[in-house]
């Protein structure tokens, strides 16, 4: 579920572009991102979408969880242990590069990597803000669709906000990813490697902040996490899991959105997996939700916070309702009244709510609210006893909401 722009999700990004891949593959030549385009077509509308979706990533050793790992490796004619070695490489060294694999016989080690860590992801572009302390990527995947990451770094933490498919189906209007539509889910290694790609940055204090490490992932790039749910759960897992099985961050510091996918949401409580939960609300009343994110149709606001709320009762995790301001359209007092109103209805203490201001799609109609109307719908909230902390943005000069690089890249190439 693609956020227009908030501080941990997608924020505006901007100057120029090709000058920082190069940064990326400094250190060793596995580890750098290749940053020619392959052959792939571009564009993501129409039948070139479905073209760019056809294609599959290869098999990659993050796809698949630790037993699998070594009987992959068994079925390559390699010892089971091998896995082990490799996944040491690959989530607590972060690195593919098969010269540093020193563990590894030598005659095996090219041969090995090549296997097991095909490339995924590819530098298109790459744009810095905030002085640093902002980078957002446009990749490449197989088939030539382009998904976007974003990493952000803090003093007190580093936040990478996540794409789990190219495009989107979910047409939500204000957006520049739904105006993509789906082009296809991403495979857990496609969203792992956007983790150790933003992994290594981050250690090699390139955001500003010291040698630091992502300390929070959130699942509000490009898609609908619970539409490509299997794969979301594999890397959230692989994600939160302690070296070598994964990367080991807290699975408390990782956050997945959604648009109100009932079952999803349903399902992802039963996970027994403490992650939280972001609800993109955005309408508290079906006439206007119907309108902004289609889904409500199927999932009306009622049914999406009684599923929020079983959320909270089943993992004790508050859930965040996000709610991004659209000027005239949903941030009038009286809908932060019924906002309100619709979450007390259901307890205390299980909610708080995020808005946003949006960044608004070039030649879009909808735009982001005055800063005066935002603060009383805010404060309408915090008086009828709502938690409600609005988002910091980053880089609000410039342009860049999740998903407007690859639309503007579809709309140049396609
Ligand atoms: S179209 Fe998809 S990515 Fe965009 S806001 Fe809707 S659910 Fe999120």
């Amino acid at each position: 579920m693609m956020l227009p722009h908030t501080a941990d999700a997608a924020p505006h990004l901007g100057n120029s572009t090709a000058d920082a891949a190069p940064r990326l593959g400094s250190s060793t030549a596995a580890d750098a991102v290749p940053t020619a385009l392959g052959a792939s077509p571009h564009g993501a509308s129409g039948s070139a979408s479905s073209e760019l979706g056809r294609v599959r990533p290869p098999r990659h050793l993050a796809d698949l969880g630790e037993g699998d790992r070594a009987a992959w490796l068994a079925d390559l004619g390699h010892r089971p242990f091998r896995a082990r070695q490799l996944s040491h490489h690959y989530f607590a060294n972060l690195t593919t590069d098969p010269a540093a694999m020193t563990d590894l016989p030598a005659a095996l080690r090219a041969e090995l990597a090549a296997t097991v860590f095909p490339p995924l992801l590819r530098v298109a572009e790459e744009r810095r803000t905030d002085r640093g302390a902002t980078v957002k990527w446009l990749w490449r995947i197989a088939g030539g669709a382009g998904v976007e990451s974003v990493l952000m770094g803090y003093p007190e933490r580093v936040t990478l906000c996540v794409s789990c498919q190219a495009g989107c189906g979910m047409a939500c209007p204000f957006c520049a990813t739904g105006g993509l539509g789906l082009i296809r889910g991403l495979s857990a290694a496609e969203i792992l490697e956007q983790v150790r790609l933003a992994q290594v940055v981050a250690r090699r204090g390139e955001l500003g902040i010291g040698p630091a490490r992502v300390t929070n992932v959130v699942f509000m790039g490009m898609g609908e996490p619970m539409v490509n749910y299997q794969c979301v759960i594999a890397s959230v897992r692989a994600i939160a899991a302690p070296p070598p099985a994964g990367f080991g961050l807290s699975a408390r510091n990782i956050t997945v959105s959604t648009c109100g996918i009932v079952p999803g949401m349903d399902r992802l409580a039963g996970e027994g997996l403490p992650v939280r939960l972001a609800l993109s609300l955005h309408a508290p009343d079906d006439a206007l939700r119907d309108e902004l994110v289609p889904i409500n149709r199927r999932y009306p606001v009622a049914d999406v916070l009684d599923a929020a709320r079983r959320y909270y009762s089943a993992t004790g995790r508050r859930v965040s309702i996000e709610y991004a301001w659209i000027r005239d359209i949903n941030d009038q007092e009286w809908r932060a009244d019924l906002l309100a109103a619709e979450l007390r209805r259901r307890g205390a203490g299980w909610v708080h709510v995020n808005p946003i201001g949006l960044n608004p799609v070039p030649g879009s109609k909808w735009t982001a609210s005055r800063p005066h109307v935002e603060d009383r719908f805010a404060a309408r909230l915090r008086a009828s006893g709502i938690p409600t902390t609005i988002r910091e943005t980053r880089g609000a000069d410039i342009d860049g909401a999740c998903g407007q690089l690859a639309a503007a890249e579809s709309r140049d190439h396609g």
